[in-house]
């Protein structure tokens, strides 16, 4: 097994200048041939097959990710992308004709060009380390643009890899990797960007909104939300249970998309606990902490702010609870709330925490989940198709998966993306490269049309008026 490069920070000097050259990169030109973002692309997807030992190695260090998880939710992942981009960056670059244009605007050739937003900014979140920062990049390359990453300095053994990634298989004018926390952040967001694409808290979201506001930098934001899950008197107890069980477990509960909180029907919430603990048992026969196949907390930062979470609620733990502190561990805690305003649904918990408030029926759910965050990143109704249906039509979300765990996210050529206060703009598949593209409209005018142009030119006579 190779070695682990080291973390290092870059130095805040440094970074006008290394922004300014990659600038000047997309300047050049360089990046706008269909040829050179595909062969970009390739070597990519090379540089991360070659280099996904060390990056399944790096997850484990940062988050406790299993090599599975690793390989299916990051490196994989990743690599599929770079080969459906590079598959259909060509035919998604052509000009595009407008729809229902007159006759007589057809004379002018009216176009609409997919150019390259220019130099970009991508911001990355600890939590899929390599997703979050590589699949925006993708996208980049494939829209022509010249960008910097900035990938979380709380995975940073993550970190320095894609650093090496970047530097041994990009281009180094046009791609490059910048590390660091808050003052390298802010140091990048002093410099000039045509786009900037963060990833993380609506907190920083704001800061980073605000800044690209000073100078009308476009943004995409993709934050987090409080998402609901709601199980209705009609669903089927043990597959709600093993699959909202699922979507909490995966990276020990980090995940944007993840149920923060669960209105289960008054009904059936001791069925669902039972199947709950169940398909806990099933998942990890041998006992959760010894199981290889779950993830660690990602610093003690997070862990003490998850446990605060449990330690300040009213509620009643009925699985789990155990946490251990040298290792980061936080069991899957299942906690029987009785209150919107306990701590666990206050606020966004990103770990491994299912809080369950029981419900009167379907009715008062969606007006609970609407209260609670009108716009989170997901939805998860479980119950008759009827029911499914009604919560998505009388809520919004980011996305949504009916009868599932964020199961909607798990198809990468689905647009990605919150609504509200849970994000701005989305990526993935087509949508990554539309979000680095500017549609510019363009028409060429004929010298010989000039004559049915006259009546456009002052002075405007009765004559021209009466045509
Ligand atoms: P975070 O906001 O703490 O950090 C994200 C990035 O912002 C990091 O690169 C960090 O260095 C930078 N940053 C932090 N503070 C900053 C500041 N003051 N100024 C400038 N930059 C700053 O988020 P996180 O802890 O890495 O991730 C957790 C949050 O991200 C959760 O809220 C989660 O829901 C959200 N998230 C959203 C998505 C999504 O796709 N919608 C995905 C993952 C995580």
């Amino acid at each position: 097994m190779a070695q682990l490069p080291p973390f290092e920070h870059t130095s805040i000097d440094a970074i006008p200048s290394i922004t300014a050259g990659i600038r000047a990169s997309f300047l050049s030109h360089k990046t706008r041939p269909l040829e050179f973002r595909i062969q970009q692309l390739r070597k990519l997807y090379w540089g991360l097959k070659d280099n996904s030992e060390l990056i399944a190695e790096a997850c484990k260090k940062d988050i406790g990710k299993s090599s599975f998880e690793a390989y299916l939710t990051e490196i994989s992942w990743t690599m599929n992308d770079c080969i459906f981009m590079s598959k259909n960056v060509t035919k998604w670059a052509q000009d595009e004709k407008p729809e229902d244009i007159a006759l007589t605007n057809k004379f002018f050739g009216p176009r609409i060009r997919k150019d390259p937003m220019g130099t970009v900014l991508v911001i990355g979140a600890y939590n899929f380390p390599v997703q979050l920062s590589v699949g925006p990049v993708i996208g980049a390359i494939a829209a022509g643009c010249t960008a910097v990453l900035k990938p979380s300095e709380q995975a940073p053994h993550t970190a320095a890899v894609l650093q090496k990634v970047f530097a041994e298989s990009l281009d180094p004018s046009c791609y490059t990797v910048i590390q660091g926390g808050v003052p390298e952040t802010t140091a990048l967001l002093d410099q000039k960007w045509d786009k900037i694409f963060y990833t993380g808290s609506a907190n920083v979201g704001t800061i980073i909104a605000k800044k690209a506001a000073e100078t009308l930098t476009p943004v995409t934001l993709e934050l987090g939300g409080r998402n609901p899950a709601i199980v209705t008197k009609q669903a089927d107890p043990r597959l709600a249970a093993r699959r909202l069980l699922w979507a909490k477990t995966l990276n020990a509960g980090q995940v944007c998309l993840s149920q923060n909180f669960t209105l289960v029907d008054k009904d059936i919430v001791q069925d669902f606990i039972r199947e709950l603990k169940t398909a806990l048992k099933e998942f990890y026969p041998q006992g959760v902490k010894k199981s290889p196949d779950y993830g660690r907390i990602v610093n003690q930062r997070q862990f003490q702010r998850l446990k605060k979470m449990v330690d300040d609620s009213n509620g009643k733990i009925v699985i789990g609870g155990e946490m251990d502190e040298s290792e980061l561990f936080i069991e899957p805690t299942v906690v029987l709330v009785d209150s919107t305003e306990d701590s666990m649904l206050k606020d966004e918990s990103f770990g491994p925490l299912l809080p369950i408030l029981p419900v009167t029926d379907l009715d008062e759910a969606i007006k609970i989940a609407n209260e609670v965050h009108d716009t989170p990143l997901g939805v998860y109704p479980f119950g008759s198709k009827e029911e499914v249906a009604k919560v998505i039509s009388q809520t919004r979300s980011g996305g949504a998966s009916m009868n599932d765990g964020f199961f909607h996210a798990s198809i990468p050529t689905m647009p990605f993306g919150g609504v509200g206060t849970s994000g701005t703009g989305a990526y993935r598949g087509k949508s990554s490269f539309e979000t680095f593209t500017h549609r510019r409209s363009i028409t060429t005018t004929p010298a010989w049309i000039e004559g049915m142009l006259d009546i456009r030119y002052p002075p405007y006579t009765l004559a021209k008026q009466n045509k």
